[in-house]
């Protein structure tokens, strides 16, 4: 029997699960009041050391296929208003935190972060630098619309200390670009890295998808080749989300021309060759980076993680998401902004934290976002270190374990302990994590395709 034959018996091709940047994942968080945020920062340790994510969400135009949360915007007051309120919670966290805790990490993204003028970004990039300690060695990650940046963004995130910059590419192919609304011509996006590298910026991320409407293997091939004559020194290939119920916009898109998930499959696995044949390593499920990246040596460490904004080196004590929408993670739970930007507005303005949703991580579900984090990152779990640091409860994962191997035989195996993807068997990462998700049973949410 064909391997895809073979993957198609565990249902890969129909399932549609969760992405798992979270555990549980966000339509799991119930609603909540900024109570418990503020309990949480209280609890942090002396001398945290804290992430930053701060969400833009503003775009000039809406692409078709983006799911991401945010809203088009042709004027200038909406942006700057926003601004003004995401200073405003800037202050009232820095007044939260452990005053000798550290930033050693900041990320801007959006919607487009670079919409921001260039007196915004040095504003907003002063007020942090005001308001928190902030390490001289951190990691400052802006994502980078080409089509909407030009050198005086560049110059003013440059200023601000930018070290890493993430650029949006989908797919160089014009049809493709037509189909789901965004044009990016390979030269606009060239002079974009010209211009981040002229800056000294080294760092640099580009973010491909597979899936899209009428793409083939020998299309996404020479998309490919032009990502890696860019030269990023990581690359996430991402699966486009066809979730026209959650993001009206994608109702443009013809799902006539969607590739079925056998050629999805085969999209992802032409891309992946090439970035490994051109000395990528493979990270997680959908991540490739050099050899030299920090990445790849956290992945080669065990120390890679899961979080809002993909796959991180990040080893902070809390990740604090600021601007609408935008979700934290304390040692406690998960707490989430007011999604709308009005309602976000409103309560910063009335001096309160826009926590509106939010979960508090019982026992079990650390101990399963754990397994699902190192199935997503190693494609290996080592189940008695589960067992040595969860105790009596992890018990409770054994009848699923068994149910598990028994389903995506050959592909997952137990030896020595470790619950093991075969590399074959890489494409099912999100279906076996979906087994262990104790949540995706109860709920009523829907998802994207498995692969
Ligand atoms: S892809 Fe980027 S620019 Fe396009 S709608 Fe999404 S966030 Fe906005």
């Amino acid at each position: 029997m064909s391997r895809t034959r073979q993957l198609a018996g565990t249902g890969l091709f129909e399932a549609t699960v969760p992405r798992y940047t979270s555990y549980p994942t966000a339509p799991h968080f119930g609603a909540t009041d900024p109570h418990r945020t503020e309990r949480w920062l209280g609890a942090l340790p002396a001398g945290a050391r804290l992430s930053l994510y701060l969400h833009i969400p503003f775009c000039e135009r809406l692409c078709w296929f983006c799911a991401c949360r945010t809203q088009g915007v042709r004027r200038p007051e909406p942006v700057a208003a926003y601004v003004d309120s995401l200073k405003a919670e800037i202050e009232m966290l820095a007044a939260r935190v452990p005053p000798d805790s550290r930033v050693v990490r900041v990320h801007w993204g959006g919607g487009t972060p670079t919409i921001l003028t260039p007196v915004q970004i040095g504003d907003l990039a002063a007020h942090l630098a005001a308001a928190f300690r902030l390490d001289p060695g951190r990691e400052f990650a802006v994502e980078i619309d080409p089509t909407v940046t030009g050198p005086d963004r560049i110059a003013a995130l440059a200023r601000a200390g930018m070290t890493r910059a993430s650029i949006g590419i989908q797919d160089f192919d014009p049809r493709i670009q037509a189909a789901i609304g965004r044009r990016q011509s390979v030269g606009q996006t060239a002079e974009t890295v010209r211009h981040l590298r002229a800056h000294g910026i080294a760092s640099l991320n580009a973010d491909i998808v597979y899936g899209l409407p009428h793409q083939t293997v020998p299309g996404i091939a020479e998309s490919t080749a032009r990502v890696l004559g860019l030269a990023p020194d990581r690359v996430a290939l991402f699966g486009y989300a066809h979730v026209p119920w959650a993001a009206r916009r994608q109702r443009m898109i013809d799902a006539n021309a969607l590739p079925g998930a056998p050629a999805r499959l085969a999209l992802m696995e032409a891309a992946e060759a090439m970035f490994l044949g051109a000395g990528y390593r493979a990270l997680g499920i959908d991540h490739y980076a050099l050899p030299g990246d920090g990445l790849a040596a956290a992945a080669a460490a065990g120390r890679m993680r899961r979080n809002f904004q993909g796959y991180t080196d990040d080893g902070a004590d809390a990740l604090i998401g600021l601007g609408a929408s935008a979700i934290s993670l304390y040692p406690g739970g998960y707490a989430q902004n007011a999604p709308a930007t009005a309602a976000y507005a409103g309560r910063i303005r009335a001096g309160r934290l826009a926590t509106a949703r939010g979960h508090a991580l019982r026992l079990e579900d650390r101990l399963r976002g754990a397994l699902i984090e190192r199935l997503l990152c190693d494609l290996e779990v080592d189940l008695p270190a589960l067992a040595a640091a969860f105790g009596s409860v992890a018990a409770l994962l054994e009848p699923e374990v068994a149910r598990a191997l028994e389903r995506f035989r050959p592909w997952l195996t137990r030896r020595d302990g470790r619950l093991r993807l075969t590399p074959a068997g890489k494409p099912l990462a999100r279906l076996v994590a979906a087994h262990f998700d104790a949540y995706l049973r109860r709920g009523t949410a829907r998802h994207s395709g498995a692969i």
